[in-house]
């Protein structure tokens, strides 16, 4: 966007910088432009780019969450709003700078790390954290090289929410299920060319408390190549269907569905357990197994272990055990929490979070939509203009910097040669490195 700010306009300008181009940083981009002609917003993310989860995380073969990226395009058609690709806080640019510059600077930066178990052996090769995991068959640069071998025969996943299932998922469904995805072309031969005959995906709590989603669920009921099992007697009585409702209702349906499959259905099994929590990893150098202690679920919602252990012969072990954000420089962080410490978005004077940075690792990508409103709202109300240079001032530390910025008109290059590459019904294949991106853009 070409969008000349100077003279007398400039001082009433309210100038915002917002750092990651995710879900959340998009959502509060709109709500902080919608009907402002006074609001200025740079979405910088050190990736060249945007769209963060929806295109790092959002599983390749769920497509259709995906097209919520068309209104974060629109919102950034707005001339009120630019992308900054490529510019990553830390390497390019300090906090310091930004608040230096802008009235505004709000961390969208999401939880991009993983929580560790903190168990012995978890630093033994085969286990793989979601975050990594996910982040590799999705074509982040960060991961492209993280090789998992997968030539193993079976796989633990830790956890029973919708990334454990998405992790599972991915590693049950045959190259031809994945045609309409954008699985990266190295995940894709690893993934499709391996041993894999058991995937267990267990939880330390039971059923009910699982916070699976019913679609997702369902999902594993209707495999090509891949068998769902759960052991019935870890199951409710049925007697109390009845009494269910919403998502426990409906994953109840599902659960009793694959509580009558039988092992030999399909070519891999894929076990849903309850009740079962990661004792320890058990290896030398590679893993070979992990140790579960049994447990029951207290009147509370807690669990407890009861002492009888059983242990898993497997060769790679992904926790989905939730996120933390990666902590910044002078932001004050809750390490208990993985976020930053803030009062409902706020971390200091003209410092916001919003997001999992602020909420932490919950909520579906919607869940940014609220948040975003009400972060934008709490700006509007709470920081005056004050005459900052904004992004003229950013644009002459690239231009100082020789940093090679990516627009959104660039990132629409990189986004065509992505399209352009991809066959047979496959929406994209994505560049993984940020070379390669680059050379995308300097190509065309
Ligand atoms: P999640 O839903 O919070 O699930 C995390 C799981 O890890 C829970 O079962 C939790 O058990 C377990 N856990 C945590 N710490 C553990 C430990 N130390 N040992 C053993 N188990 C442990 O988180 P998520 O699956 O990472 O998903 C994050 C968010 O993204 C969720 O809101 C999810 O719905 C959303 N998401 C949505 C979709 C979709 O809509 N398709 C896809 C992916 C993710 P407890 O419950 O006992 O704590």
């Amino acid at each position: 966007m070409a969008d000349d700010v100077s003279g007398k306009i400039a001082d009433k300008i309210l100038w915002v910088a917002v750092i990651g181009a995710g879900p959340a940083g998009y959502y509060t981009a709109e709500a902080l432009t919608t009907g402002r002609d006074d609001v200025r917003v740079d979405i910088i993310d050190r990736l060249p780019t945007p769209f963060g989860l929806i295109r790092a995380g959002v599983a390749p073969d769920h497509q259709s969450i995906k097209n919520v990226a068309k209104r974060y395009s629109a919102t950034n058609d707005r001339e009120n709003v630019r992308f900054v690709g490529n510019l990553s806080l830390g390497r390019d640019i300090t906090l310091k700078e930004l608040q230096t510059l802008y009235d505004v600077v709000v961390l969208a930066t999401g939880a991009a790390k993983d929580r560790e178990l903190g168990l012995d052996g978890e630093n033994l090769t085969g286990i793989i954290g979601s975050s990594a995991f996910v982040s590799w068959y999705n074509s982040h640069p960060d991961f492209r090289n993280l090789a998992p071998d997968l030539k193993v025969a079976s796989v633990a996943v830790i956890g029973n929410g919708n990334v454990a299932i998405d992790v599972a998922r991915v590693l049950a469904k045959t190259a031809d299920e994945m045609t309409n995805s954008d699985l990266a072309p190295h995940a894709a031969d690893q993934i499709h060319g391996s041993p894999i005959r058991d995937i267990y995906v267990f939880g330390r709590r039971g059923p009910l408390e699982a916070s699976f989603t019913p679609k997702e669920m369902g999902e594993l009921n209707e495999l090509e190549n891949c068998v769902a099992l759960v052991d019935e007697g870890q199951l409710p009585d049925a007697s109390g269907d009845d009494e269910l409702a919403g998502a426990q209702k409906k994953n109840m349906i599902a659960l009793r569905k694959m509580a009558e499959n039988k092992p030999d259905d399909k070519n891999i099994r894929l076990h849903l357990m309850f009740y079962r929590r990661p004792m320890a990893i058990l290896g030398d150098e590679r893993v070979c197994g992990i140790r579960l202690e049994k447990t029951r679920v207290e009147a509370d919602g807690t669990c407890t272990g009861t002492g009888e252990t059983e242990t898993l012969p497997v060769g790679l072990i992904v926790p989905c055990i939730g996120y933390k954000s990666a902590p910044i420089e002078d932001v004050p962080y809750n390490e208990r929490r993985g976020r930053f410490e803030n009062d409902e978005g706020l971390i200091a004077d003209r410092l916001y979070c919003v997001g999992w940075a602020r909420r932490g690792p919950t909520g579906t990508i919607g869940t940014n939509k609220p948040d975003g409103v009400a972060i934008a709202k709490k700006i509007l109300e709470e920081v005056q203009p004050s005459g900052r240079g904004g992004r003229v001032g950013l644009d002459k530390i690239v231009e100082e910097r020789d940093l090679k910025i990516v627009t959104f008109a660039d990132w629409k290059k990189i986004d065509e040669a992505e399209t352009s590459a991809a066959t047979d019904g496959a929406p994209r294949v994505k560049f993984a490195s940020v070379e390669d991106m680059i050379e995308a853009v300097d190509n065309q």
